[in-house]
């Protein structure tokens, strides 16, 4: 057989060399309909309480994991018990349906619902509820058959997977999974990457590629996958897993070294999440805190809407995991493709500059009312930092910062313990800003510069879109040079600016942002650790008159330029 490579999507880093082992869902035998309502509806009952059971005894069988894979497992234990998930199941025994008819209807209904759906992380939850489904449907009809024996160095090979299928598996035995779907953000990339495989998602076609037992090299750096690869390819592949092991170990002294360029420029690394779990880092790297929690990362994970003591526990938490590091709590910025289905569907025809952000809170006072409340109870005793997103005017600043007052002074009149001090900012995501940053109130206490949105307005280029995803590149001179007139009006008006867009933690892209100016990044926790490294080694002045120069002249990417600089000094 000759070896063949296919191109996905790199999804947790990593290199590994095993053998295919196909995940197939169970298919069901169906007795559609039932008689005995009663019955069924029990049936229904006594299997789900089982299956939690179940996933409670998954969990706890699963020391060797870090908290970050209970968090998501205890979070897809919350779907499994999902009253809305029940209540749908349980309507369609009351029509007559069978128990298991009833699942598959739902499960089938969800399937349709989320197809149409863009927005990744929802898809991904599609697949918690189909692990749930076949999960659920193995304790109605007693077929428990397990996860298949894997062979040693087993690579898993699915169309997609929920966090619950991949834990069936001998972990013992797992080196990597590959899948035909899959985006970054999912449940099964989130556990892969605490147990530390290797993980490479959206190969089209992947299950009429590979076949059980073909040998295959799963490389999570570059995306890419090896079917019957060569004895040369295979040493390799195992020199680069030695390479990787190496590269990965950081010692204690670097943890908790300043970050500060070679020569001494200090630079604030804080960081960005959505989950509990993506907190643990912050002691672990000694970070500044929290640059950019995402609120609505929980909202989107569930599928009622949270109640404001729901919100008041999700926020808590936030605190505590995050110990005495402060948070920078984004409010909702939902709408364009982050739909919550549960809350209201929009239709806009061009979702990037439509109903979103701000925009959805200020026409929807109750909620964002509530979403403040929720988060002033929270912050009890506590410094509360407020980010508003997608803010094009000056003048929706204000109206949002009316809201946070109106709270604040309704919470003190009840006498309620108040959070001990408030600071508000505004993402700086939407090029009408960039002209208004001069005139800012002064009460905006920051600026948090959304490189995201920012490229994709600055070029009119969908950041979604495949087809137009290495069309343009933050590194060309325009879009540097923008960069650099937002730092300078911010220094003018003395703001403190902190860059939480992806590009903060690309190391290569971050040399730009920092010879530009800017001083504080807030980044994902898997960029902290090659983001250090490179900040440890930079030569901040040497980087500064290179940008300089490079600003002179007009370039559609300085990246090969960059690439060169950074291996000239032995940065990257
Ligand atoms: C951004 O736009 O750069 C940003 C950080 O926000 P999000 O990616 O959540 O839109
Ligand atoms: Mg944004």
């Amino acid at each position: 057989m000759l070896a063949q490579t296919l191109a996905g999507t790199a999804l947790n880093a990593g290199v590994s060399v095993g053998i295919a082992v196909i995940h197939r869902p169970h298919v069901w035998r169906e007795t559609t309909l039932a008689l005995d309502v009663k019955a069924e509806s029990e049936r229904l009952k006594t299997a789900i309480r089982e299956m939690i059971e179940a996933i409670d005894r998954l969990v706890g069988a699963t020391p060797l994991i870090e908290k970050a894979t209970h968090e998501v497992l205890a979070s897809y234990r919350m779907i499994a018990a999902d009253r809305g998930w029940i209540r749908k199941i349980q309507t369609y025994i009351q029509k007559g349906l069978s128990a298991e008819a009833a699942v598959q209807r739902v499960r089938r209904h969800t399937r349709e619902h989320y197809t149409h759906i863009g927005d990744n992380i929802l898809k991904e939850r599609l697949a918690d509820l189909e692990d749930l489904a076949s999960r659920l449907l193995r304790h109605l009809t007693g077929e428990h058959g397990n996860a298949e024996e894997l062979p040693e160095s087993a690579i898993l090979i699915a169309h997609n997977l929920g966090p619950g299928e991949l834990l069936d598996y001998d972990r013992r035995f797992l080196k990597g999974v590959v899948l035909e779907e899959g985006v970054h953000s999912a449940h099964v990339a989130i556990v892969a990457r605490a147990l530390d495989i290797p993980v490479v998602g959206r190969i089209p076609f992947l299950l009429t590629h590979v076949n059980k037992g073909d040998k295959l090299i799963v490389n999570g750096e570059d995306g890419t996958i090896t079917i019957a690869p060569s004895v040369q390819a295979i040493q390799e592949a195992r020199e680069k897993i030695v390479h990787i092991k190496k590269t990965q170990s950081f010692d204690k002294d670097f943890y908790h070294a300043p970050c500060k360029t070679l020569d001494s420029v200090p630079v604030s690394l804080s960081l960005n999440g959505g989950l509990p779990v993506d907190l643990n880092l912050l002691e672990t790297f000694n970070l500044e805190g929290v640059g950019l929690y995402r609120t609505e990362i929980p909202f989107m994970m569930r599928t009622t809407f949270p109640n404001i003591n729901a919100q008041i526990e999700i926020y808590q938490e936030v605190f505590d995991q995050a110990n005495s590091y402060p948070v920078t709590f984004r409010t909702l910025d939902i709408g364009g493709d982050k739909i919550i289905p549960y809350m209201w569907r929009t239709s806009d025809e061009n979702p990037a500059l439509g109903w979103r952000g701000i925009r959805v809170s200020l026409d929807r006072v109750n909620f964002f009312s509530q979403q403040l409340r929720a988060l002033m109870r929270a912050a009890q005793g506590k410094p509360l930092r407020l980010l508003f997103p997608m803010v094009s005017d000056i003048s929706e600043y204000q109206k949002a910062r009316q809201y946070v007052e109106h709270e604040w002074n309704h919470a003190k009149e009840k006498g309620a313990l108040l959070p001990t001090s408030l600071s508000c900012g505004i993402m700086l995501e939407v090029p009408s800003m960039v002209e208004q940053v001069e005139a800012l109130p002064k009460d905006v206490d920051f600026i948090s510069l959304g490189t995201n949105d920012l490229f994709q307005f600055f070029y009119a280029s969908d950041r979604t879109n495949p087809l137009l995803s290495d069309r343009y590149d933050v590194l060309s001179t325009p879009f540097l040079r923008y960069l650099e007139r937002i730092h300078a009006l911010c220094k003018k008006r003395k703001i403190p600016v902190n860059v939480c867009g992806e590009m903060a933690g690309n190391p290569l892209e971050a040399i730009a942002l920092l010879a530009l100016g800017f001083r504080s990044l807030s980044v994902s926790g898997s960029a902290v650790g090659h983001l250090k490294k490179m900040i440890l080694k930079l030569p901040l002045k040497e980087a500064e008159a290179f940008m300089k120069k490079a600003l002179e002249t007009y370039s559609p990417s300085l990246r090969s330029d960059l690439q060169a600089f950074a291996k000239k000094h032995h940065i990257l």
